[in-house]
């Protein structure tokens, strides 16, 4: 069997874990193509104007992999935690999708984690391997080696970071976004790329161990019921003296994210933040533009042009 899966929204927490789950149940697997006009377009045609715009997208990668594998993987991820939820979004995504295929006649393989439900992450991947025809213990085993990989690949993330940070002159920006829209091709990819053009160090919010992020977010706010919130501002209360400047980085529109940006403004006083607020919209001027004045500014904060 070929598998597809969609490169968007949690692909780019579990990217890891996934490759190395279906690769040691000898799964062969294929990726949806990075984002474009094509999939952003696909994803706007099939979603309701209210969607975001990253929930959009994953529609339009969930079409491009149709007639590139025998059926797609879609995960449904409730809660991976006792406490605090996600957005329902990622609860949702799995009916969704069967709901917005159904006359294409495809096959939608899910992974069904709530932790709070008593489903855990290593219990919906053995159901998830048993689905696929495999016994409890080799599914079992995959997991457990996906996750070791998982694990390692966080770490190294972290450790390069803080090499990275260790730079005594650079205009250190972390971005507050998450992964899904970060590494987004669309999204978030032109905004680390015109960071580096303007001499930039663009520090990463997911980089942080989330574990860690989890246990600092109550520095800043202790009413946040979105894991995934909690672990954006846990990055902020990590980095916070390390760092020259904050982007607020967020899918339109996003419900969790306007609540805590607006949040994150009224409490983080001491650093220059800019809200950035990413749309379909063609075209990145006007982007360009705000990010080149808050790198200026953040340079005479710095009193690099004195
Ligand atoms: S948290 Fe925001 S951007 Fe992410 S899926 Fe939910 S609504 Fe979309």
């Amino acid at each position: 069997m070929k598998l597809g899966i969609p490169r968007a929204l949690l692909y780019y927490r579990y990217d890891v874990l996934w490759e190395t789950f279906f690769k040691e149940l000898g799964i062969e697997t294929v990726l949806s193509p990075k984002t474009d006009k094509n999939i952003m377009d696909r994803g706007a045609f099939y979603s309701i104007d209210e969607a975001c715009l990253s929930s959009k997208l994953y529609l339009g990668h969930v079409d491009s992999l149709i007639g590139k594998c025998d059926a797609i993987f879609i995960p449904r991820i409730a809660t991976f935690q006792n406490d605090g939820v996600l957005c329902t979004r990622f609860e949702g995504l799995y009916d969704i999708v069967c709901n917005t295929f159904r006359e294409q006649n495809l096959r939608f393989i899910p992974l069904n984690v709530d932790e709070q439900q008593k489903i855990s992450e290593e219990k919906g991947y053995i159901n998830l391997g048993i689905e696929l025809g495999f016994s409890k213990r080799e599914a079992k085993r995959a997991y457990q080696c996906g996750l070791k990989a998982h694990l390692k690949a966080q770490k190294e993330k972290q450790l390069l970071q803080e090499n990275a940070l260790k730079q005594p002159d650079a205009v250190k920006i972390l971005v507050v976004a998450h992964a899904y829209n970060l590494y987004d091709e669309y999204i978030g990819v032109p905004v680390v790329e015109k960071l580096k053009e303007l001499g930039a160090l663009a520090i990463f919010a997911d980089h942080l161990d989330p574990a860690i992020a989890r246990s600092k977010y109550t520095e800043i706010c202790k009413d946040v019921p979105w894991i995934m919130s909690r672990e954006l501002l846990g990055s902020i209360a990590y980095y916070h003296d390390q760092i020259d400047g904050i982007i607020l980085m967020t899918a339109f529109p996003c419900g969790p994210d306007s609540m805590l940006n607006e949040m994150i403004i009224r409490r983080i006083k001491d650093l220059p933040i800019l809200n950035l607020l990413q749309d379909s919209q063609d075209g990145n001027a006007g982007v360009d533009t705000r990010l080149e004045s808050f790198v200026d500014i953040i340079r005479f904060r710095k009193g690099d042009f004195l």
